[in-house]
């Protein structure tokens, strides 16, 4: 048996010869005839020549093998709805769905932006969308019109896949009216809006633009529609993230590269077997919901499950903490995916919820999006008695950098350690402003990648290569590296520890958001002349966003139903603009914001006050009072 060492050595010593074994993992229309072109440095090419479909790797290609067995389990505890379509019938949907884009018109190359909660007729989409060479951009449910309206922007959709209503604790969020209000913000229009009608919320259908769902499922319900074979390089899809600008990032994805990277982590990491069931409780608004709700564990021939609801919700809407055990029960999961902030808002409910039920078929708990605190792994690893595997990536890189691959080898994991560089990954660590690389053990540098960069890994910005290199591959001055903007260091073992984001983007309950989509947000309410946002520690959802403001009319502060009203103004603001997601937890007022004399905020000192920390080095700070009156004001509050 090969060594993990051996297994990743050989991933970065002979990429060509280690990617066309891994390769052999997905089935290809014609054989590809170049493993790996990095000619043009930071844009590696994976499989030139090759083409394949990641709907028919996902779908068409286990008919013959497991056609009755389930494909696609979805799972709503918000409507109590629970629906199980075997490969058979998800081909058969997905055909369904392919033939409506085609009648409207949707030709390979053109955009597919999808709206919706997490329900079956998601994973039609974008199932859909990959057979006929269309590229979806899933938006998260969760977004509000601000943001919705940007991604429209970027992406131009010809049409846009959506829904009525998405449910939240038993409470129905009509979608409709914000996707209107986002496409009226919008200076591109889609030609076309295909809505699934879940009669959660009344639609007004526009007439000429809007079409329903269930018109067109029925009028191509015998529909055979082909895959279209594209090459490995071309694109399957676009997923927007934040930065450190308001703008966001179209993350762009090949599709021969994507197939090979998830059909082998499945294998090398998930230990995913074809037949048995996997559970990822992510949204497919994320990239875990891409990578590993749908096209993973159906590419490895696995059921996914699709869930829709609260960890704490059950079947019949009444409170549960035990609901997703009880589906790890139902149909027998093996791997299950999750986020350390689910499991932090599970351990507050009963602990004999973990005893109640059946949980043997489960063989691991992959945790990932955030730090995974010791405490908490702690106490899903003794409740569970399954290895808990933290794994660490991030949008772009599309499947994880760093953990653990048990397929593999079996490799002991260290609590608060997401674990080694995955195979493929030429993981460094870099001082911060010298560069040098770090060899020796425990010193803290930034976390950064050594093209060529593996196959799944994104391909560009999409529609904007200069930012793509600029962003990501010019952090570290004379060095063409990738830079994850984390910080991390590395033990005498090799396993790493990640310390946080080098930049202005914070990580809320595993949902990563950018300081300055909010600020924007906030400075457009009338009533603001200033804001700064930052992360602060939070015990449930890792951080949250706090908000400080310089209000125009300076009679507020002595106003304490003034500064509610205006702090309730500016959450809904956010609300509207963004989404709660984005919300800060308060709103705090005050006179004059802590920068450098030459007029940068600086947000780390704000950050470290809220969170009780030395502010750290302030010769550069222009008014100390700024910091003072922070302080004074997070002691009122
Ligand atoms: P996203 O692109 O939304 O998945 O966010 C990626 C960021 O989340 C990373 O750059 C890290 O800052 C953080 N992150 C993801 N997974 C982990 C993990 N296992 N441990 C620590 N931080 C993580």
């Amino acid at each position: 048996m090969t060594s993990y060492a051996e297994f990743y050595r050989q991933s970065i010593d002979q990429p060509d010869a280690f990617w066309t074994e891994q390769a052999a993992l997905v089935d290809w229309f014609t054989p590809f005839t170049r493993v790996c072109n990095d000619d043009n440095p930071p844009f590696t090419r994976w499989f030139e020549g090759g083409q394949t479909n990641l709907c028919h790797n996902a779908v068409d290609r286990h008919l013959a093998s497991r056609g009755d067995q389930a494909a696609l389990i979805a799972v709503s505890s918000e409507t109590g709805q629970e629906k199980t379509y075997t490969f058979k019938d998800l081909h058969a949907e997905v055909q369904r769905m392919a033939a409506s884009l085609q009648a409207i018109g949707v030709v390979k190359g053109d955009r597919v932006l999808i709206y919706m909660p997490m329900i079956a007729e998601a994973a039609f989409a974008m199932l859909a969308c990959a057979r006929i060479g269309a590229v979806h951009c899933v938006v998260f449910g969760g977004f509000a019109s601000g943001s919705l309206a940007s991604r429209i922007e970027d992406a131009s959709p010809r049409v846009i896949v959506s829904a009525d209503a998405g449910s939240r604790g038993g409470k129905a969020l009509a979608y409709k009216p914000l996707l209107d209000e986002a496409i009226r913000l919008s200076s591109h229009k889609p030609e076309a809006v295909l809505l699934a009608d879940r009669a959660l919320a009344p639609m007004t259908l526009v007439p000429g633009r809007d079409l329903l769902w269930a018109d067109l499922r029925a009028k191509y319900m015998n529909a055979q529609v082909l895959c279209e074979w594209l090459d490995s390089t071309d694109i399957s899809y676009t997923i927007y993230t934040s930065g450190t600008t308001g703008k966001p990032k179209g993350v762009q994805r090949d599709t021969g590269g994507y197939a090979v990277a998830l059909a082998s982590s499945m294998k090398h990491i998930f230990d995913g077997r074809a037949g048995e069931t996997y559970f990822a409780t992510s949204d497919i608004g994320w990239v875990v919901g891409h990578s590993y709700i749908i096209y993973g564990p159906l590419i490895a021939g696995m059921a996914s499950i699709m869930y829709e609801g609260l960890p704490t919700q059950g079947m019949d809407g009444q409170p549960n903490g035990g609901v997703w055990w009880s589906l790890v029960e139902k149909y027998k999961v093996t791997a299950m995916f999750s986020a350390p902030t689910a499991v932090r808002v599970l351990k507050k409910q009963d602990p004999a919820l973990l005893k109640k039920y059946d949980l043997s078929s489960l063989r691991a708990l992959y945790l990932a999006g955030e730090p995974l605190d010791e405490p908490t792994a702690r106490w899903i690893s003794e409740g569970l008695n399954v290895p808990i595997i933290d794994n660490y990536w991030q949008t772009e890189t599309g499947w994880p950098l760093l953990t653990v691959a048990n397929g593999v080898e079996a490799t002991p994991s260290k609590f608060g350690s997401p674990g080694v560089p995955m195979y493929g990954y030429n993981v460094k660590l870099l001082h911060e402003s010298t560069g040098e690389e770090l060899l020796l053990p425990n010193e803290k540098g930034v976390v950064v990648l050594v093209g060529p960069t593996p196959p799944g890994f994104m391909q560009t910005i999409w529609r904007d290569d200069a930012r793509f290199v600029n962003t990501y591959w010019k952090s570290v001055p004379g060095k063409m590296v990738y830079s994850t903007f984390d910080w991390g260091i590395r033990d005498e073992d090799g396993y790493y520890f990640i310390l946080g984001r080098t930049d202005d983007v914070i990580n809320v309950a595993g949902h990563r958001l950018g300081t300055r989509e909010i600020e924007e947000s906030i400075s457009g309410h009338a009533s603001v002349a200033e804001v700064a946002v930052v992360g602060v520690a939070d015990a449930l959802k890792g951080q949250v966003a706090m908000a400080f403001v310089v209000p125009r009319d300076s009679g507020v502060f002595n106003d304490a139903a003034a500064c509610l009203k205006l702090e309730g103004e500016i959450m809904k603001r956010v609300d509207g603009d963004l989404g709660a997601v984005a919300r800060p937890a308060r709103v705090h007022f005050v006179s004059l914001l802590p920068k450098t004399r030459s007029g940068k905020l600086l947000r780390r000192a704000i950050q470290a006050v809220c969170e009780g920390r030395d502010a750290g080095d302030l010769t550069t700070m222009d008014d100390p009072a700024a910091l003072q009156q922070i302080r004074h004001r997070l002691g009122a509050a």
